[in-house]
Protein backbone atom coordinates (compact mmCIF):
# COMPACT_ATOMS: atom_id res chain seq x y z
CA UNK A 1 0.00 0.00 0.00
CA UNK A 2 1.56 3.37 -0.79
CA UNK A 3 0.94 6.22 1.50
CA UNK A 4 -0.99 8.31 -0.98
CA UNK A 5 -3.29 6.43 -1.16
CA UNK A 6 -6.31 6.62 1.35
CA UNK A 7 -9.26 5.22 -0.51
CA UNK A 8 -11.48 2.93 1.02
CA UNK A 9 -14.12 0.37 0.01
CA UNK A 10 -16.36 2.97 0.33
CA UNK A 11 -14.84 5.13 -2.93
CA UNK A 12 -15.06 2.60 -5.05
CA UNK A 13 -18.44 2.47 -5.81
CA UNK A 14 -19.68 -1.13 -5.36
CA UNK A 15 -23.18 -1.64 -3.64
CA UNK A 16 -23.64 -1.55 -0.21
CA UNK A 17 -24.25 -5.51 -0.50
CA UNK A 18 -21.05 -6.22 -1.35
CA UNK A 19 -19.65 -3.53 0.51
CA UNK A 20 -21.36 -5.49 3.78
CA UNK A 21 -19.68 -8.32 2.99
CA UNK A 22 -16.16 -6.96 2.66
CA UNK A 23 -16.28 -5.13 5.79
CA UNK A 24 -17.38 -7.77 7.40
CA UNK A 25 -14.06 -9.79 6.92
CA UNK A 26 -12.21 -7.42 8.09
CA UNK A 27 -10.77 -6.09 4.98
CA UNK A 28 -9.89 -2.17 5.65
CA UNK A 29 -8.26 -0.78 2.54
CA UNK A 30 -8.09 -2.64 -0.51
CA UNK A 31 -5.17 -3.59 -1.76
CA UNK A 32 -3.49 -1.69 -4.94
CA UNK A 33 -4.62 -4.42 -7.38
CA UNK A 34 -7.99 -3.89 -5.91
CA UNK A 35 -7.75 -0.22 -6.07
CA UNK A 36 -6.86 -0.22 -9.90
CA UNK A 37 -8.94 -3.06 -10.97
CA UNK A 38 -11.89 -2.19 -9.12
CA UNK A 39 -13.13 0.72 -10.77
CA UNK A 40 -12.28 -0.14 -14.37
CA UNK A 41 -14.64 -3.49 -14.11
CA UNK A 42 -17.26 -1.97 -12.53
CA UNK A 43 -17.19 0.57 -15.71
CA UNK A 44 -17.00 -2.55 -18.32
CA UNK A 45 -13.43 -2.10 -19.47
CA UNK A 46 -11.06 -5.05 -20.18
CA UNK A 47 -8.35 -5.47 -17.56
CA UNK A 48 -5.20 -6.77 -17.44
CA UNK A 49 -3.63 -7.30 -13.72
CA UNK A 50 -0.01 -8.66 -12.94
CA UNK A 51 0.25 -8.69 -9.48
CA UNK A 52 2.14 -11.45 -7.20
CA UNK A 53 0.52 -14.09 -4.62
CA UNK A 54 -1.37 -12.81 -2.36
CA UNK A 55 -2.04 -9.23 -3.19
CA UNK A 56 -5.61 -9.52 -3.46
CA UNK A 57 -6.54 -10.91 -6.72
CA UNK A 58 -9.75 -12.47 -6.03
CA UNK A 59 -11.48 -10.18 -4.41
CA UNK A 60 -9.84 -7.40 -7.10
CA UNK A 61 -11.91 -9.49 -9.76
CA UNK A 62 -14.65 -10.82 -8.11
CA UNK A 63 -16.36 -7.95 -6.26
CA UNK A 64 -16.52 -6.02 -9.88
CA UNK A 65 -18.06 -9.15 -11.42
CA UNK A 66 -20.67 -9.98 -8.81
CA UNK A 67 -21.50 -5.64 -8.91
CA UNK A 68 -22.00 -5.85 -12.75
CA UNK A 69 -24.38 -9.04 -12.31
CA UNK A 70 -28.02 -9.62 -11.78
CA UNK A 71 -28.51 -12.26 -9.39
CA UNK A 72 -32.78 -12.36 -10.35
CA UNK A 73 -31.72 -13.52 -13.51
CA UNK A 74 -30.73 -17.00 -13.66
CA UNK A 75 -28.36 -17.23 -16.47
CA UNK A 76 -24.58 -17.82 -16.53
CA UNK A 77 -23.16 -13.95 -16.58
CA UNK A 78 -19.66 -14.76 -15.04
CA UNK A 79 -17.27 -17.15 -16.08
CA UNK A 80 -13.81 -17.83 -14.08
CA UNK A 81 -11.44 -20.22 -15.45
CA UNK A 82 -9.08 -21.35 -13.17
CA UNK A 83 -5.61 -23.79 -13.58
CA UNK A 84 -6.65 -26.46 -10.93
CA UNK A 85 -9.51 -27.71 -9.23
CA UNK A 86 -8.86 -26.17 -5.55
CA UNK A 87 -8.16 -23.09 -6.81
CA UNK A 88 -11.41 -23.16 -8.45
CA UNK A 89 -13.46 -24.35 -5.45
CA UNK A 90 -11.01 -22.11 -3.24
CA UNK A 91 -11.92 -18.67 -6.06
CA UNK A 92 -15.93 -20.28 -5.89
CA UNK A 93 -15.62 -20.36 -2.22
CA UNK A 94 -14.29 -16.67 -1.96
CA UNK A 95 -17.40 -15.21 -4.84
CA UNK A 96 -19.87 -16.56 -2.47
CA UNK A 97 -18.31 -15.04 0.77
CA UNK A 98 -17.96 -11.22 -1.08
CA UNK A 99 -21.89 -12.19 -2.41
CA UNK A 100 -23.63 -13.32 0.23
CA UNK A 101 -25.72 -10.64 1.09
CA UNK A 102 -26.79 -10.55 -2.80
CA UNK A 103 -29.97 -11.97 -2.97
CA UNK A 104 -30.79 -15.27 -4.66
CA UNK A 105 -26.89 -15.60 -6.01
CA UNK A 106 -25.70 -19.18 -7.12
CA UNK A 107 -22.13 -20.01 -7.47
CA UNK A 108 -21.16 -23.03 -9.43
CA UNK A 109 -17.25 -24.74 -9.51
CA UNK A 110 -16.96 -27.18 -12.03
CA UNK A 111 -14.04 -28.87 -12.66
CA UNK A 112 -12.41 -32.77 -14.32
CA UNK A 113 -12.77 -35.47 -12.22
CA UNK A 114 -15.62 -34.76 -10.31
CA UNK A 115 -19.04 -36.48 -11.85
CA UNK A 116 -20.84 -34.84 -14.61
CA UNK A 117 -24.51 -35.39 -13.15
CA UNK A 118 -24.33 -32.60 -10.25
CA UNK A 119 -23.01 -30.50 -12.17
CA UNK A 120 -25.11 -30.68 -15.26
CA UNK A 121 -28.15 -30.48 -12.49
CA UNK A 122 -26.95 -27.37 -10.78
CA UNK A 123 -26.39 -25.21 -14.63
CA UNK A 124 -30.21 -26.73 -15.22
CA UNK A 125 -31.19 -25.30 -11.95
CA UNK A 126 -29.60 -22.18 -13.26
CA UNK A 127 -26.33 -20.10 -11.85
CA UNK A 128 -24.90 -17.03 -12.03
CA UNK A 129 -21.40 -17.68 -11.81
CA UNK A 130 -19.44 -20.61 -13.25
CA UNK A 131 -15.54 -21.08 -11.55
CA UNK A 132 -14.17 -24.00 -13.36
CA UNK A 133 -11.22 -25.59 -14.93
CA UNK A 134 -10.63 -25.34 -18.60
CA UNK A 135 -10.93 -28.76 -19.92
CA UNK A 136 -13.96 -29.65 -17.79
CA UNK A 137 -15.41 -25.77 -19.07
CA UNK A 138 -14.96 -26.78 -22.62
CA UNK A 139 -16.42 -29.98 -22.14
CA UNK A 140 -19.59 -27.87 -21.05
CA UNK A 141 -19.81 -25.76 -23.55
CA UNK A 142 -19.57 -28.63 -26.09
CA UNK A 143 -22.31 -30.15 -24.90
CA UNK A 144 -24.50 -27.38 -24.57
CA UNK A 145 -24.99 -28.05 -21.34
CA UNK A 146 -22.78 -24.63 -20.53
CA UNK A 147 -24.81 -21.43 -22.16
CA UNK A 148 -22.72 -18.55 -22.24
CA UNK A 149 -25.33 -16.31 -24.08
CA UNK A 150 -25.80 -13.74 -21.31
CA UNK A 151 -21.82 -13.64 -20.40
CA UNK A 152 -20.83 -10.66 -19.13
CA UNK A 153 -17.52 -11.00 -17.53
CA UNK A 154 -14.96 -14.04 -18.10
CA UNK A 155 -11.86 -14.33 -15.52
CA UNK A 156 -9.04 -15.62 -16.53
CA UNK A 157 -7.26 -16.28 -12.58
CA UNK A 158 -3.62 -17.26 -12.58
CA UNK A 159 -3.20 -17.09 -16.67
CA UNK A 160 0.58 -17.97 -16.44
CA UNK A 161 -0.10 -21.29 -14.61
CA UNK A 162 -2.80 -22.27 -16.25
CA UNK A 163 -0.96 -21.88 -19.76
CA UNK A 164 1.73 -23.40 -18.32
CA UNK A 165 0.03 -26.84 -17.28
CA UNK A 166 -1.13 -26.94 -20.64
CA UNK A 167 -4.29 -25.47 -20.89
CA UNK A 168 -3.41 -23.36 -23.56
CA UNK A 169 -5.84 -24.69 -26.26
CA UNK A 170 -8.34 -25.02 -24.33
CA UNK A 171 -8.74 -21.36 -22.98
CA UNK A 172 -7.97 -20.59 -26.41
CA UNK A 173 -11.09 -22.33 -27.71
CA UNK A 174 -13.26 -20.83 -24.73
CA UNK A 175 -12.37 -17.38 -25.56
CA UNK A 176 -13.50 -18.11 -28.69
CA UNK A 177 -16.44 -19.12 -28.19
CA UNK A 178 -18.19 -16.31 -25.42
CA UNK A 179 -20.07 -13.50 -26.51
CA UNK A 180 -17.94 -10.95 -27.73
CA UNK A 181 -19.89 -8.27 -25.65
CA UNK A 182 -18.21 -9.71 -22.32
CA UNK A 183 -15.97 -7.93 -20.49
CA UNK A 184 -12.25 -10.16 -20.12
CA UNK A 185 -10.25 -9.56 -16.78
CA UNK A 186 -6.61 -11.58 -16.95
CA UNK A 187 -4.81 -11.90 -13.88
CA UNK A 188 -1.49 -13.57 -13.66
CA UNK A 189 1.48 -13.11 -11.18
CA UNK A 190 4.15 -12.81 -14.23
CA UNK A 191 3.52 -12.37 -17.74
CA UNK A 192 5.53 -14.31 -20.17
CA UNK A 193 5.24 -13.87 -23.98
CA UNK A 194 2.31 -16.28 -24.93
CA UNK A 195 0.00 -14.65 -22.13
CA UNK A 196 1.05 -11.12 -24.14
CA UNK A 197 -0.13 -12.89 -27.47
CA UNK A 198 -3.45 -14.37 -25.77
CA UNK A 199 -4.08 -10.53 -24.41
CA UNK A 200 -3.07 -9.08 -28.15
CA UNK A 201 -5.99 -11.49 -29.52
CA UNK A 202 -8.51 -11.49 -27.21
CA UNK A 203 -8.37 -8.28 -24.92
CA UNK A 204 -9.79 -5.30 -26.18
CA UNK A 205 -8.15 -2.31 -25.19
CA UNK A 206 -7.79 -3.66 -21.43
CA UNK A 207 -6.67 -1.15 -18.93
CA UNK A 208 -2.96 -2.23 -17.84
CA UNK A 209 -2.65 -2.89 -14.59
CA UNK A 210 0.91 -3.81 -12.97
CA UNK A 211 1.73 -3.44 -8.91
CA UNK A 212 5.23 -4.07 -8.53
CA UNK A 213 5.97 -3.13 -5.07
CA UNK A 214 8.99 -0.85 -4.64
CA UNK A 215 12.10 -2.02 -2.76
CA UNK A 216 12.86 -0.40 0.24
CA UNK A 217 14.98 -1.35 2.90
CA UNK A 218 15.56 -0.21 6.73
CA UNK A 219 19.20 -0.78 7.30
CA UNK A 220 19.04 -0.19 11.48
CA UNK A 221 16.33 -2.47 11.57
CA UNK A 222 17.08 -6.26 12.36
CA UNK A 223 14.21 -8.38 11.07
CA UNK A 224 13.55 -11.92 11.32
CA UNK A 225 10.87 -14.80 11.13
CA UNK A 226 9.37 -17.16 13.03
CA UNK A 227 7.88 -20.02 11.24
CA UNK A 228 5.13 -21.19 14.17
CA UNK A 229 1.85 -23.16 13.58
CA UNK A 230 -1.51 -21.34 13.45
CA UNK A 231 -2.30 -22.96 16.58
CA UNK A 232 0.75 -21.79 18.38
CA UNK A 233 0.66 -18.12 16.84
CA UNK A 234 -0.68 -16.67 20.72
CA UNK A 235 1.75 -18.66 22.70
CA UNK A 236 4.65 -17.86 21.05
CA UNK A 237 3.78 -14.12 20.69
CA UNK A 238 3.45 -14.32 24.76
CA UNK A 239 7.12 -15.49 24.76
CA UNK A 240 8.63 -13.41 22.44
CA UNK A 241 7.12 -10.05 24.25
CA UNK A 242 8.38 -11.56 27.51
CA UNK A 243 12.01 -12.27 26.05
CA UNK A 244 12.82 -10.34 23.26
CA UNK A 245 13.91 -6.97 25.14
CA UNK A 246 12.28 -3.28 24.01
CA UNK A 247 11.14 -0.44 24.69
CA UNK A 248 7.78 0.25 22.99
CA UNK A 249 6.37 -2.23 20.80
CA UNK A 250 3.53 -2.40 17.86
CA UNK A 251 2.14 -5.21 16.39
CA UNK A 252 0.02 -5.64 13.43
CA UNK A 253 -2.84 -7.34 12.53
CA UNK A 254 -4.86 -7.85 9.96
CA UNK A 255 -8.48 -6.70 11.44
CA UNK A 256 -9.80 -4.64 13.49
CA UNK A 257 -11.65 -7.57 15.53
CA UNK A 258 -8.27 -9.27 15.68
CA UNK A 259 -6.86 -6.04 17.09
CA UNK A 260 -9.59 -5.29 19.74
CA UNK A 261 -9.09 -9.38 20.81
CA UNK A 262 -5.61 -9.63 20.83
CA UNK A 263 -5.66 -6.04 22.90
CA UNK A 264 -7.88 -7.65 25.56
CA UNK A 265 -5.82 -11.15 25.72
CA UNK A 266 -2.56 -8.67 26.37
CA UNK A 267 -4.04 -6.76 29.03
CA UNK A 268 -5.40 -9.52 31.05
CA UNK A 269 -2.07 -11.10 30.82
CA UNK A 270 -0.84 -7.64 32.77
CA UNK A 271 0.63 -5.82 29.41
CA UNK A 272 -0.08 -2.22 29.25
CA UNK A 273 -1.39 -2.52 25.60
CA UNK A 274 -4.39 -0.76 23.55
CA UNK A 275 -5.36 -1.51 20.44
CA UNK A 276 -5.12 1.16 17.08
CA UNK A 277 -7.85 0.74 14.42
CA UNK A 278 -9.67 2.45 11.81
CA UNK A 279 -13.24 1.71 13.66
CA UNK A 280 -11.97 3.81 16.62
CA UNK A 281 -12.88 7.80 16.97
CA UNK A 282 -9.83 10.17 16.16
CA UNK A 283 -9.94 11.34 19.42
CA UNK A 284 -9.66 7.80 20.84
CA UNK A 285 -6.58 6.68 18.29
CA UNK A 286 -4.68 10.02 19.33
CA UNK A 287 -5.53 9.05 23.13
CA UNK A 288 -3.42 5.83 22.59
CA UNK A 289 -0.68 7.21 20.67
CA UNK A 290 0.05 10.03 22.96
CA UNK A 291 -0.10 7.11 25.73
CA UNK A 292 2.73 4.93 24.07
CA UNK A 293 4.32 7.93 23.28
CA UNK A 294 4.84 9.09 26.80
CA UNK A 295 5.25 5.36 28.80
CA UNK A 296 1.81 4.74 29.73
CA UNK A 297 1.46 2.24 26.98
CA UNK A 298 4.05 -0.48 25.78
CA UNK A 299 2.28 -1.96 23.26
CA UNK A 300 -0.10 -0.92 20.13
CA UNK A 301 -1.71 -3.64 18.45
CA UNK A 302 -2.73 -2.12 15.14
CA UNK A 303 -4.05 -2.18 11.48
CA UNK A 304 -2.14 -0.86 8.95
CA UNK A 305 -4.24 1.92 7.99
CA UNK A 306 -4.46 2.75 11.58
CA UNK A 307 -0.76 2.99 12.34
CA UNK A 308 0.35 4.80 8.74
CA UNK A 309 2.82 6.96 9.09
CA UNK A 310 2.83 6.46 13.03
CA UNK A 311 6.13 8.01 14.28
CA UNK A 312 6.70 7.02 18.03
CA UNK A 313 10.65 6.58 18.77
CA UNK A 314 10.04 4.66 21.40
CA UNK A 315 8.81 1.83 19.37
CA UNK A 316 11.72 -0.53 19.37
CA UNK A 317 9.65 -3.79 18.45
CA UNK A 318 8.00 -4.33 15.56
CA UNK A 319 5.64 -7.75 15.39
CA UNK A 320 3.83 -9.09 12.42
CA UNK A 321 1.52 -11.48 13.97
CA UNK A 322 -0.44 -11.84 10.97
CA UNK A 323 1.80 -11.44 7.85
CA UNK A 324 0.96 -9.04 5.28
CA UNK A 325 -0.46 -9.91 2.44
CA UNK A 326 0.80 -6.77 0.37
CA UNK A 327 4.59 -6.66 0.83
CA UNK A 328 4.27 -2.99 0.72
CA UNK A 329 2.34 -3.42 3.73
CA UNK A 330 5.52 -4.86 5.14
CA UNK A 331 7.41 -1.95 4.44
CA UNK A 332 5.37 0.62 5.96
CA UNK A 333 5.43 -1.51 9.08
CA UNK A 334 8.79 -2.02 9.73
CA UNK A 335 9.02 1.41 9.09
CA UNK A 336 7.68 2.10 12.56
CA UNK A 337 10.59 1.73 14.46
CA UNK A 338 14.30 2.18 13.52
CA UNK A 339 13.25 5.45 12.92
CA UNK A 340 15.67 8.31 12.72
CA UNK A 341 18.48 5.83 12.90
CA UNK A 342 17.89 4.24 15.74
CA UNK A 343 18.19 0.42 16.43
CA UNK A 344 14.83 -1.70 15.54
CA UNK A 345 13.81 -5.07 16.05
CA UNK A 346 11.21 -6.35 13.73
CA UNK A 347 10.02 -10.38 13.66
CA UNK A 348 7.60 -11.55 11.65
CA UNK A 349 5.05 -14.90 12.75
CA UNK A 350 4.70 -16.80 9.55
CA UNK A 351 2.61 -19.84 9.47
CA UNK A 352 3.68 -22.71 7.26
CA UNK A 353 1.27 -22.29 4.78
CA UNK A 354 2.11 -18.41 4.80
CA UNK A 355 5.70 -19.09 3.65
CA UNK A 356 5.08 -17.97 0.06
CA UNK A 357 4.00 -14.72 1.30
CA UNK A 358 7.21 -14.97 3.33
CA UNK A 359 9.44 -15.31 -0.21
CA UNK A 360 7.55 -12.58 -1.49
CA UNK A 361 8.57 -9.94 1.21
CA UNK A 362 11.89 -10.99 0.79
CA UNK A 363 12.25 -10.83 -2.84
CA UNK A 364 10.46 -7.16 -2.81
CA UNK A 365 12.74 -5.88 0.25
CA UNK A 366 15.34 -7.69 -1.77
CA UNK A 367 16.73 -8.95 1.36
CA UNK A 368 17.22 -12.72 3.16
CA UNK A 369 15.20 -12.22 6.69
CA UNK A 370 17.24 -14.51 9.45
CA UNK A 371 15.46 -17.13 10.96
CA UNK A 372 14.06 -15.71 14.92
CA UNK A 373 15.40 -17.51 17.87
CA UNK A 374 13.40 -16.50 20.97
CA UNK A 375 16.16 -16.08 23.43
CA UNK A 376 16.63 -18.73 26.08
CA UNK A 377 15.58 -18.68 29.85
CA UNK A 378 19.56 -18.19 29.98
CA UNK A 379 20.07 -15.62 27.95
CA UNK A 380 16.72 -13.98 29.46
CA UNK A 381 18.04 -14.05 33.20
CA UNK A 382 21.22 -12.75 32.82
CA UNK A 383 19.86 -9.79 30.75
CA UNK A 384 17.64 -9.04 33.49
CA UNK A 385 20.01 -10.06 36.57
CA UNK A 386 22.15 -7.70 34.45
CA UNK A 387 19.90 -4.71 34.71
CA UNK A 388 18.99 -5.12 38.23
CA UNK A 389 22.39 -4.98 39.13
CA UNK A 390 22.68 -1.88 37.22
CA UNK A 391 19.76 -0.48 39.11
CA UNK A 392 21.60 -1.48 42.21
CA UNK A 393 24.72 0.18 41.21
CA UNK A 394 23.21 3.49 40.14
CA UNK A 395 21.02 3.72 43.52
CA UNK A 396 24.95 3.10 45.23
CA UNK A 397 26.01 5.91 43.25
CA UNK A 398 23.31 9.20 43.39
CA UNK A 399 21.22 8.18 46.41
CA UNK A 400 22.29 9.21 50.13
CA UNK A 401 22.25 6.25 51.67
CA UNK A 402 22.75 7.38 55.57
CA UNK A 403 19.25 6.71 56.53
CA UNK A 404 19.14 3.18 54.82
CA UNK A 405 22.40 2.30 56.60
CA UNK A 406 20.88 3.16 60.05
CA UNK A 407 18.39 0.56 59.26
CA UNK A 408 20.28 -2.04 58.43
CA UNK A 409 22.73 -1.81 61.13
CA UNK A 410 19.85 -1.70 63.72
CA UNK A 411 18.40 -4.78 61.85
CA UNK A 412 21.49 -6.29 62.30
CA UNK A 413 22.20 -6.00 65.55
CA UNK A 414 18.47 -6.74 67.27
CA UNK A 415 18.84 -9.98 64.70
CA UNK A 416 22.50 -10.84 64.61
CA UNK A 417 21.57 -11.95 60.76
CA UNK A 418 24.30 -12.10 58.01
CA UNK A 419 24.35 -8.97 56.13
CA UNK A 420 24.55 -11.61 53.06
CA UNK A 421 21.01 -12.81 54.24
CA UNK A 422 19.36 -9.50 55.08
CA UNK A 423 20.96 -8.39 51.74
CA UNK A 424 19.07 -11.33 49.90
CA UNK A 425 15.46 -11.25 51.27
CA UNK A 426 15.41 -7.56 49.98
CA UNK A 427 15.99 -8.54 46.48
CA UNK A 428 13.45 -11.10 47.26
CA UNK A 429 11.09 -8.47 48.04
CA UNK A 430 12.14 -6.32 44.92
CA UNK A 431 12.25 -9.41 42.04
CA UNK A 432 10.20 -12.34 42.18
CA UNK A 433 12.73 -15.11 41.42
CA UNK A 434 10.56 -16.27 38.18
CA UNK A 435 10.90 -12.91 37.02
CA UNK A 436 14.25 -12.67 37.00
CA UNK A 437 15.01 -16.84 35.65
CA UNK A 438 12.64 -17.50 33.28
CA UNK A 439 11.33 -21.14 32.93
CA UNK A 440 12.40 -22.78 29.21
CA UNK A 441 9.77 -23.19 26.76
CA UNK A 442 8.62 -25.62 24.79
CA UNK A 443 9.55 -25.34 20.76
CA UNK A 444 7.25 -23.83 19.36
CA UNK A 445 8.80 -23.22 15.88
CA UNK A 446 6.85 -25.32 12.79
CA UNK A 447 9.01 -27.84 11.05
CA UNK A 448 11.08 -25.85 8.43
CA UNK A 449 10.62 -28.65 5.00
CA UNK A 450 10.21 -25.65 2.51
CA UNK A 451 13.54 -23.89 3.37
CA UNK A 452 15.93 -26.76 3.95
CA UNK A 453 19.48 -26.34 3.30
CA UNK A 454 18.77 -22.54 3.33
CA UNK A 455 21.58 -21.75 4.95
CA UNK A 456 23.35 -23.27 2.19
CA UNK A 457 21.98 -21.01 -0.63
CA UNK A 458 24.08 -18.92 -2.86
CA UNK A 459 23.11 -15.35 -2.63
CA UNK A 460 20.51 -13.91 -4.43
CA UNK A 461 20.40 -13.79 -7.99
CA UNK A 462 22.24 -16.76 -8.84
CA UNK A 463 20.53 -19.01 -6.58
CA UNK A 464 19.63 -22.37 -8.64
CA UNK A 465 15.39 -21.98 -9.05
CA UNK A 466 13.91 -24.04 -6.59
CA UNK A 467 11.63 -25.55 -9.30
CA UNK A 468 14.89 -26.87 -10.37
CA UNK A 469 16.04 -28.05 -7.16
CA UNK A 470 13.51 -29.70 -6.03
CA UNK A 471 13.28 -32.15 -9.10
CA UNK A 472 15.82 -34.21 -8.77
CA UNK A 473 15.04 -34.23 -4.76
CA UNK A 474 12.16 -36.50 -5.83
CA UNK A 475 12.99 -40.20 -7.25
CA UNK A 476 11.02 -40.63 -10.99
CA UNK A 477 9.85 -43.55 -12.63
CA UNK A 478 8.10 -43.94 -16.07
CA UNK A 479 4.17 -45.00 -15.77
CA UNK A 480 2.08 -46.38 -18.84
CA UNK A 481 -1.33 -44.45 -19.45
CA UNK A 482 -3.74 -46.43 -21.98
CA UNK A 483 -4.04 -42.92 -24.20
CA UNK A 484 -1.97 -42.63 -27.08
CA UNK A 485 -2.11 -40.96 -30.30
CA UNK A 486 -4.89 -42.62 -31.68
CA UNK A 487 -6.97 -41.04 -29.33
CA UNK A 488 -5.86 -37.73 -30.11
CA UNK A 489 -3.97 -36.93 -27.21
CA UNK A 490 -1.60 -34.25 -26.68
CA UNK A 491 1.19 -33.86 -24.10
CA UNK A 492 -0.72 -31.21 -22.64
CA UNK A 493 -3.56 -32.92 -22.05
CA UNK A 494 -1.54 -35.29 -19.92
CA UNK A 495 0.11 -32.83 -18.28
CA UNK A 496 -3.42 -31.03 -16.90
CA UNK A 497 -5.17 -34.11 -16.46
CA UNK A 498 -2.66 -35.78 -14.60
CA UNK A 499 -1.65 -32.33 -12.07
CA UNK A 500 -5.17 -31.54 -11.92
CA UNK A 501 -6.74 -35.28 -10.78
CA UNK A 502 -2.84 -36.16 -9.02
CA UNK A 503 -2.80 -32.68 -6.92
CA UNK A 504 0.71 -32.79 -8.47
CA UNK A 505 2.39 -29.69 -9.56
CA UNK A 506 3.40 -29.60 -12.98
CA UNK A 507 7.40 -29.57 -12.72
CA UNK A 508 6.77 -33.30 -10.91
CA UNK A 509 5.66 -34.44 -14.14
CA UNK A 510 8.68 -35.58 -16.29
CA UNK A 511 9.24 -36.50 -19.98
CA UNK A 512 6.01 -37.52 -22.19
CA UNK A 513 6.55 -40.17 -25.05
CA UNK A 514 3.25 -40.91 -26.94
CA UNK A 515 2.70 -43.53 -28.91
CA UNK A 516 -0.25 -44.94 -31.14
CA UNK A 517 -2.02 -46.72 -28.26
CA UNK A 518 -1.01 -45.40 -24.92
CA UNK A 519 1.90 -42.93 -23.90
CA UNK A 520 4.56 -42.64 -21.03
CA UNK A 521 4.77 -40.32 -18.17
CA UNK A 522 7.38 -40.00 -16.18
CA UNK A 523 6.12 -38.92 -12.48
CA UNK A 524 7.43 -39.62 -9.14
CA UNK A 525 8.21 -43.04 -8.31
CA UNK A 526 6.30 -43.16 -4.76
CA UNK A 527 2.50 -41.84 -5.94
CA UNK A 528 0.81 -42.69 -2.51
CA UNK A 529 -2.10 -45.71 -3.61
CA UNK A 530 -5.67 -43.56 -3.78
CA UNK A 531 -4.47 -41.33 -6.12
CA UNK A 532 -2.80 -44.28 -8.46
CA UNK A 533 -6.00 -45.47 -8.08
CA UNK A 534 -7.50 -42.45 -8.49
CA UNK A 535 -5.52 -41.24 -12.01
CA UNK A 536 -6.80 -45.29 -13.45
CA UNK A 537 -10.12 -43.56 -13.60
CA UNK A 538 -9.18 -40.19 -14.84
CA UNK A 539 -10.28 -39.95 -18.89
CA UNK A 540 -8.42 -37.98 -21.03
CA UNK A 541 -10.03 -37.42 -24.64
CA UNK A 542 -12.46 -40.16 -23.51
CA UNK A 543 -10.23 -42.89 -22.34
CA UNK A 544 -9.33 -43.98 -19.04
CA UNK A 545 -5.75 -43.98 -18.31
CA UNK A 546 -5.63 -47.00 -16.80
CA UNK A 547 -2.58 -45.93 -15.51
CA UNK A 548 0.08 -48.84 -14.16
CA UNK A 549 3.59 -48.62 -13.82
CA UNK A 550 5.97 -49.40 -16.52
CA UNK A 551 7.53 -52.88 -17.00
CA UNK A 552 9.66 -51.92 -20.14
CA UNK A 553 8.93 -52.83 -23.82
CA UNK A 554 7.93 -56.66 -23.32
CA UNK A 555 4.29 -56.46 -25.79
CA UNK A 556 7.38 -55.47 -28.56
CA UNK A 557 4.64 -52.17 -29.42
CA UNK A 558 7.34 -49.37 -29.03
CA UNK A 559 8.41 -49.57 -31.73
CA UNK A 560 11.02 -46.55 -33.00
CA UNK A 561 8.02 -44.57 -33.13
CA UNK A 562 7.23 -42.71 -30.16
CA UNK A 563 8.04 -39.09 -29.71
CA UNK A 564 9.59 -37.88 -26.58
CA UNK A 565 8.26 -34.56 -24.95
CA UNK A 566 9.61 -32.97 -22.55
CA UNK A 567 7.12 -31.49 -20.29
CA UNK A 568 9.09 -28.03 -20.05
CA UNK A 569 10.01 -27.08 -16.49
CA UNK A 570 12.53 -24.21 -17.18
CA UNK A 571 9.18 -22.30 -18.00
CA UNK A 572 7.15 -23.67 -15.33
CA UNK A 573 9.49 -23.80 -12.69
CA UNK A 574 9.77 -19.57 -12.41
CA UNK A 575 6.98 -19.82 -9.98
CA UNK A 576 7.57 -22.75 -7.52
CA UNK A 577 3.92 -23.82 -6.77
CA UNK A 578 4.91 -25.28 -3.11
CA UNK A 579 5.39 -22.33 -1.63
CA UNK A 580 2.38 -20.86 -2.48
CA UNK A 581 0.24 -20.17 0.79
CA UNK A 582 -1.58 -22.68 1.72
CA UNK A 583 -4.05 -21.29 3.90
CA UNK A 584 -6.86 -21.08 1.75
CA UNK A 585 -6.74 -23.79 0.01
CA UNK A 586 -8.46 -27.54 0.71
CA UNK A 587 -5.21 -30.10 0.85
CA UNK A 588 -6.94 -32.71 -1.31
CA UNK A 589 -4.14 -34.59 -2.16
CA UNK A 590 -0.37 -35.31 -0.70
CA UNK A 591 1.95 -32.31 -2.24
CA UNK A 592 4.86 -34.16 -4.06
CA UNK A 593 6.69 -32.98 -0.67
CA UNK A 594 5.05 -35.90 1.35
CA UNK A 595 5.62 -38.44 -1.26
P1 LIG B 1 -3.95 -13.59 -4.77
O1 LIG B 1 -5.04 -14.16 -5.61
O2 LIG B 1 -3.43 -12.28 -5.26
O3 LIG B 1 -2.84 -14.56 -4.51
P2 LIG B 1 -5.95 -13.66 -2.72
O4 LIG B 1 -7.02 -13.02 -3.46
O5 LIG B 1 -6.00 -15.13 -2.57
O6 LIG B 1 -4.54 -13.26 -3.33
O7 LIG B 1 -5.86 -12.96 -1.29
C1 LIG B 1 -4.92 -13.31 -0.31
C2 LIG B 1 -5.48 -13.09 1.08
O8 LIG B 1 -5.66 -11.71 1.34
C3 LIG B 1 -6.84 -13.73 1.29
O9 LIG B 1 -6.81 -14.36 2.53
C4 LIG B 1 -7.81 -12.57 1.31
O10 LIG B 1 -8.92 -12.84 2.15
C5 LIG B 1 -6.96 -11.45 1.86
N1 LIG B 1 -7.36 -10.13 1.38
C6 LIG B 1 -7.69 -9.80 0.11
N2 LIG B 1 -7.95 -8.49 0.02
C7 LIG B 1 -7.79 -7.96 1.25
C8 LIG B 1 -7.92 -6.64 1.81
N3 LIG B 1 -8.28 -5.61 1.05
N4 LIG B 1 -7.68 -6.49 3.12
C9 LIG B 1 -7.32 -7.54 3.89
N5 LIG B 1 -7.16 -8.80 3.43
C10 LIG B 1 -7.40 -9.02 2.13
MG1 LIG C 1 -5.29 -15.90 -6.68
Amino acid sequence: MTEQVNLTFNDLGLPDAILKAVLELGYETPSPIQLAAIPPMMAGKDILGQAQTGTGKTAAFSLPLLANLEPEVRTVQALVLAPTRELAQQVAEAIETYGKYLKGLRVLSIYGGAAFGPQLRALERGVNVVVGTPGRIMDHLRRGTLKLDDLRTLVLDEADEMLRMGFQEDVEWIMGHVPDTRQTALLSATMPPFIRKLVDNYLEDPERIQITPKKQTVETVQQSYWLVSHHHKLDAFGHLLDRVEYDAAICFVRTRDAADELANTLRARGHAASSLHGDMQQRERDRAVDALKNGDLDIIIATDVAARGLDVPRISLVVNYDIPTDPEAYVHRIGRTGRAGREGQAILLVTPRERRLLQTIERVTSQRLDVFKLPSADEVGNRRVAALFSQIDQQLEKQDLSFYLQLVNQFLGERGNDPDLLASALLSLLQKEEDLRPKEVPNLSAPDRGRDGRRDRPERGERPERGRRRESDVPMASYRVEVGRQHGVKPGNLVGAIANEAGLESRYIGNIRLNDGFSLVDLPADVPADIFNHLKKVRVCGVPLNISRDTGPAGGDRSGRSRSYRNDRSERSDRPRTDRPRGDRPQRTPRPRDF
